[in-house]
């Protein structure tokens, strides 16, 4: 199974995925995560990345293909028989160059689920992340804050803010996920494949929702 993650920034993918993949068996991929780690790692791909994300855009399109296409090739060869796709495709050209590249192989996407959470909810979630610099332990100012101020609750680490997490990053996020990828929205609704998920509750009750779209 090939599922697509969809959401705007801040409805909680990069908490559902990874859940998700392990209930199912299913390998997570999430471009974020590989595009931070080509930026700390300082490669040519991440130096080259890093000032579209610190803004808040999109990497262009031919980039995330490649790395995308590379990384499925490689998930041929390991034991998971599902793969989650968390960031990706985010513009309509990715979607349909992700379809024709998945069609070569005799494949397609089976499923693109959207985690819906209104805009008000977005800001404040994205407002009060933040991240251990040191073991990358997730924390939220607000609503799950480390017991000592500005220091992780696992090591001690200091707690810092991701580039577009800061607000003037969020807003043009919010933006160009109206313009970019809402689209890919429609994309996939009038393939018959979009489901649509209420985001906005806690954690544990968006989950049995994702479980239950994903098992249907
Ligand atoms: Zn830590």
């Amino acid at each position: 199974m090939r599922i697509v993650l969809m959401g705007p920034p801040g409805a909680g993918k990069g908490t559902q995925a990874p859940r998700l993949a392990e209930k199912i068996n299913a390998s997570h991929v999430s471009t974020g995560d590989m595009l931070r780690a080509e930026v700390a790692a300082r490669t040519r791909l991440g130096l080259m990345a890093k000032k579209f994300m610190d803004a808040g855009d999109l990497v262009p399109d031919q980039v995330m293909i490649d790395m995308i296409a590379a990384r499925m090739a490689n998930d041929d060869d390991n034991a998971h028989p599902s793969i989650i796709l968390d960031g990706f495709p985010r513009t309509v050209s990715q979607a349909e160059a992700l379809d024709d590249a998945l069609q070569a192989t005799g494949g397609a996407i089976d499923a693109a689920i959207m985690l819906d959470v209104e805009r008000g909810e977005l800001v404040r979630r994205l407002a009060g992340r933040a991240t251990c610099a040191n073991c990358k332990t997730p924390y939220h100012l607000t609503f799950s804050p480390p017991s000592k101020d500005g220091a992780c609750d696992n090591c001690g680490g200091e707690l810092v803010r991701r580039p577009d997490d800061q607000p003037e990053a969020v807003r043009n996020r919010l933006r160009v996920y109206d313009e970019q990828t809402a689209p890919v929205l429609e994309y996939y609704r009038a393939k018959n494949k979009l489901t649509v998920i209420d985001g906005a509750g806690a954690p544990d009750d968006v989950f049995k929702l994702l479980l239950s779209s994903v098992r249907s």
